[in-house]
């Protein structure tokens, strides 16, 4: 038994780091902060704790995991056949939201892939999860450090709160600046394809790999996206205009029930980084319902739809 079960550490403390180092190479989880959401991690090299991830987010065995690692001239380490329009975006875009499916090597694990001959791979832009990744000769996996399907974690608070004494420690790394999950591009054909929207953008990726990209439809998506995923407790409602979120909240409060409005306006950088917080707050507040006013499409407008589209499906 670990006393010191579910702590959080200030990340940007060698001891703190050395404590991680020490964990995870006990098969022990910590709670790890990236620019995206905290992630659940656990040492890439070893089955045993990369079955307790799965085991302890409730995860389906087939939503393969993403790779995390520190260096781009680590990627040949873990993966091959890469073309040089993925070469391309890697050296640009790490480190920083993006990740890349690509065949794997056989220094990947069955069970990080659930037995696919790809990997997903990333480096994380946060100066924490890069020191530790830099410390380890071994890469990371990890998820989002919630329970399956629920909303993701942008501080370590969050983690905890979710996940209890199922986390060693936390390394504290603060409030995640894009608040949303990586952007997701499968590179393994000559026809490179977004399967999940996240802070890079089509046009952006596009224009430095100087090659057409497609956006995945309902059938070609990655295993594991799912109709129904980042879902509060409450009911999320979409509306399309502010107006039209003032109009709801008059309208469910003559019914005798709680609304909040999540609304941005027009500011999608903000809206990112403080989505799953608002949900978050809306829950602890036992609030009924979400209205939550849709970003326009395009860049991370694109990643937020997605997300609130899926929060909404779980009602
Ligand atoms: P997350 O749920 O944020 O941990 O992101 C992991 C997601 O990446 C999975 O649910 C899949 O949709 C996708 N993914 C990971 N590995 C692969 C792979 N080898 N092939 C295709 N998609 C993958
Ligand atoms: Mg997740």
């Amino acid at each position: 038994m670990n006393n010191s079960a579910g702590q959080i550490l200030d990340g940007n403390l060698s001891t703190s780091i050395d404590l991680a180092i020490e964990n995870l190479r006990n098969d022990l989880l910590i709670g790890l902060p990236t620019e995206t959401v905290y992630g659940l991690a656990a040492l890439a090299t070893r089955p045993k704790a990369i079955a307790k991830i799965f085991q302890v987010k409730a995860r389906p065995t087939n939503h393969p995991l993403i790779l995390h690692i520190a260096d781009y001239q680590h990627l040949d380490k873990w993966a091959k056949d890469i073309s040089l329009y993925t070469k391309n975006i890697c050296e640009h875009f790490w480190p920083g939201p993006l990740t890349v499916i690509l065949m794997r090597t056989e220094n990947v694990c069955n069970e990080i892939t659930g037995g696919r001959e790809t990997v997903a791979i990333r480096i994380p832009n946060h100066q924490v999860a890069l020191s530790l990744l830099s410390s380890l000769n071994d890469g990371l996996v990890a998820p989002s450090a919630n329970r399956f399907g629920k909303v993701s974690p942008t501080s370590a608070q969050h983690v905890v709160d979710d996940l209890g004494d199922d986390v060693s420690i936390v390394l504290n790394g603060g409030t995640c600046e894009i608040g949303v999950e990586s952007t997701i591009i499968d590179c393994t054909s000559n026809r490179p394809q977004i399967l999940r929207s996240g802070g890079i953008s089509k046009s952006q990726l596009e224009e430095i790999g100087k090659i057409e990209i497609s956006q995945s439809d309902g059938d070609s998506r990655a295993p594991g996206m799912l109709e129904k995923h980042y879902a509060p407790k409450c009911r999320v409602e979409l509306v399309d205009s502010s107006q039209r979120a003032l109009h709801r909240l008059d309208e469910i409060s003559t019914q005798g029930l709680t609304a909040e409005i999540i609304d941005f306006h027009g500011d999608s950088k903000l809206y990112a980084k403080q989505l799953y917080a608002r949900l978050r707050q809306a829950d602890d507040r036992k609030i009924d319902i979400v209205l939550a006013v849709m970003p326009s499409s395009g860049g991370l407008g694109d990643a937020i739809r997605d997300r609130l589209i899926k929060a909404a499906a779980a009602n």
